[in-house]
């Protein structure tokens, strides 16, 4: 039996592991591999168990009445090509659209984009990372001149000496990355006392939210106290008289009054950013899911070029990214507005550009199309193809992503398990699982790595590129299904753009523990760190650009007085659709567990355990109760891995970005009676 070195399924940390075919099962080990050097948490040690797990889907379906039948490809086929004509016939082109994920690897995202860009003719596509990582995509994307959200490799973290850490949980969501903050002296701002918080030097804990105002106070209070890097700031960037303006008006009592962080703990966390370095900010969903997350990265980012850290050996600013491929899936064009090598949809060169290498003339190339909560909920969208995502689970506003989802004409979805958004569909298509194709992801450091085949699917299940390229085949085009065709394709395309593969081949990933991007030919060493001596921006500077707290979309107010906010548990994995299926896992953590400060249990008289009733303006969640002194008690926290959370949740979309407010909306609490184990 052959051992295969490749990575773990999940998240962005993407662990090295090696599996070898065994009867009965697959053996899974840890390999010292240069991110996690030989570490795994339980996810990726019982990622393996999903390979030949008793609810896999091993054949299409198709619907018949309410329930689904089995059908052959044929038929599966035939049924979504006759279902695609009809709706662009009947509405035009961009009735007929596809939602992909951070999970793909760089191979499909690209195939996925170039299918409804190209095949479809379609502008309807967009990708469960704008629910992730697009704020802060856009965030560096305006002030540094490129989005890779770590712009150094994780090892430089460990020779900093102080991190500050806003919104992330790491100590949960990827356990071995906390081996790079061992020897750190780290800032957690968080407003629960999560296991990352629980470690560090010291914990923040905002009001969710707030996180703008916090970085506009600690900017404000590092002007006023002389820590601005003055020469780095003139030479480096621009716009800071702006920003100087702008944070005048976030003194430390005001910014203690906004965020509930003490005065003396602000001016505690600038004074260690400033003077004991080197030292780093890294944000994440907890700082970015809102209404306005695009400038809350932006104001951190602000802070971070003040203090004049970003580019500086061991230093700088990041944001961590969660989604196995989130880094390379929001490259390589299944996002809205995006062609491949983060090249734009409206720019004329860049679609000049792809056209070239896809044999089109650019004028063919729809533009580009609406934001995935804008999409899913657009009447005007028949038919949808669904790519390993789940969004009846994940998307915000569930209900009423359900309620559409049931409206549309035809719904395709590709996956390994009957998910919550498989069960809805017309047809859905098994998957073959991470384990049994060939491909690249980029992981958070924006390194390009191999993932492995090492073992073939089930006979009945395919992968999505050869989905893609038989559904082209019917509807006209011939496109290859071999991956490695796919990404010496993906590499033409991306030549010359923000994240250019050119350089990277598969044989380079092998030899050299992965490629950083941007690599522009095949003898570029790659770019582990990036903006050392310049900013990839027209003026070669960073932009530093003033930003102002507004209140969350949505404020407690006497019907619904309490903020919820939403995050992860350490035992499973976004929507939860593989997680939920591991017995170790569920063994470890077979429920949600709402977590409430016991001061607010009381006043409602919630006891530990109690199933409570979560409400807001958009619905309802009944979830047991964990009570938590490390919370605030004006908030409340559900995990999004079950149906549930994300029935609370408020759509409202960041203006830049079209984030959803996942982390802040306002709910009311009671204890549930009916029902109650
Ligand atoms: Fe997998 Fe992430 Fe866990 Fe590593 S940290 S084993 S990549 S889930």
């Amino acid at each position: 039996m052959t051992a295969t070195d490749t990575h773990c399924p999940y998240c962005a940390l993407q662990c090295g592991m090696t599996l070898t075919p065994e009867i009965p099962r697959v053996r899974l080990e840890p390999r010292d591999f240069v991110v996690n050097k030989g570490g795994l948490c339980a996810k990726g040690f019982s990622a393996a168990d999903l390979l030949d797990h008793s609810d896999r889907l091993l054949t299409p379906l198709v619907r018949k009445g309410q329930g689904l039948r089995e059908a052959s490809w044929d038929e599966a086929f035939d049924r979504i090509v006759d279902a695609i004509e009809s709706a662009q016939k009947a509405y035009g082109r961009d009735s007929v659209g596809a939602f992909g994920g951070g999970g793909l690897t760089n191979e499909k995202a690209y195939a996925l984009g170039k299918f409804v860009r190209v095949s479809l003719k379609s502008s309807s596509i967009d990708y469960n990372g704008r629910f992730c990582m697009s704020s802060a995509a856009t965030a560096a994307n305006r002030s540094l001149g490129v989005d890779r959200g770590l712009p150094f490799p994780l090892e430089d973290v460990a020779s900093a000496r102080t991190v500050l850490i806003v919104g992330a949980n790491p100590a949960e969501a990827m356990p071995p990355s906390m081996q790079y903050l061992e020897g750190t002296r780290f800032i957690v701002a968080d407003p629960r006392r999560t296991k990352t918080a629980a470690g560090a030097y010291l914990h923040l804990q905002p009001l969710p939210g707030t996180d703008l105002a916090l970085a506009n106070g600690l900017l404000h209070i590092a002007i006023r106290e002389g820590y601005v890097d003055e020469d780095y700031v003139a030479r480096r960037t621009t716009g800071f008289e702006a920003v100087r303006s702008a944070t005048n008006a976030y003194w430390p009592e005001r910014v203690e009054r906004m965020t509930g962080v003490p005065e003396t703990q602000l001016r505690q966390t600038v004074r260690l950013l400033a003077t004991e370095g080197p030292a780093m900010i890294l944000t994440a969903r907890g700082a970015e899911q809102h209404s306005n997350g695009t400038d809350t990265a932006q104001a951190f980012l602000n802070l971070a070029l003040a203090l004049g850290l970003v580019g500086r050996p061991f230093s700088g600013y990041g944001t961590i990214t969660g989604q196995g491929n989130g880094q390379g899936g929001r490259e390589h064009g299944q996002k809205a507005d995006q062609l491949p090598g983060y090249r734009k949809l409206d720019d004329p060169a860049a679609r000049a550009h792809v056209a070239a290498v896809w044999g089109i003339d650019p004028d063919e190339l729809p533009g580009p199309g609406r934001s995935a909560y804008e999409m899913l909920t657009d009447d005007r969208l028949k038919v949808l193809m669904v790519l390993a995502s789940n969004i009846a689970v994940s998307a915000p506003n569930s209900n009423r992503v359900l309620q559409q989802l049931r409206k549309l004409d035809f719904l395709v979805v590709s996956d390994i398990f009957l998910s919550e958004t498989a069960a809805l569909a017309d047809v859905v298509l098994p998957a073959a699982q991470w384990a049994e194709e060939e491909g690249t992801m980029t992981n958070l450091e924006g390194r390009v790595i191999r993932r492995r085949r090492a073992l073939p699917p089930p006979p009945d299940v395919r992968t999505d590129l050869e989905v893609l390229a038989e559904l082209s085949r019917r509807l006209g085009r011939a496109e290859s299904s071999d991956p490695r065709t796919v990404f010496e394709e993906l590499r033409r395309a991306s030549a010359g753009g923000i994240a250019d593969y050119a350089g990277i081949t598969y044989e380079r990933i092998e030899q050299e523990d992965g490629v950083f991007w941007p690599c522009p030919a095949e003898d570029h060493p790659g770019t582990p760190r990036l903006f050392a001596d310049t900013f990839p921006t027209p003026s070669g500077k960073a932009r530093l650009i003033p930003v102002v707290h507004q209140d969350p979309a949505e404020m407690p107010d006497r019907s619904f007085p309490y903020v919820l906010t939403t995050g992860r548990n350490m035992q499973h994995y976004q929507s939860g659709n593989q997680t939920r299926r591991v017995r170790a896992l569920t063994v470890a953590l077979p429920e949600p567990r709402a977590e409430i400060h016991p001061d607010l249990a009381r006043r409602h008289g919630i006891a530990d355990g109690d199933l409570v009733e979560l409400r807001s303006r958009r619905g309802a969640a009944v979830l047991r109760a964990r009570l938590s002194d490390g919370i605030r008690p004006d908030t409340v926290f559900a995990p999004f891995h079950w149906p549930g959370a994300n029935a609370l949740t408020n759509p409202a979309l960041d203006p830049h970005s079209r984030m959803p407010a996942f982390k802040a909306c306002a709910v009311a609490i009671s204890l549930h009676t009916e029902g109650t184990e």
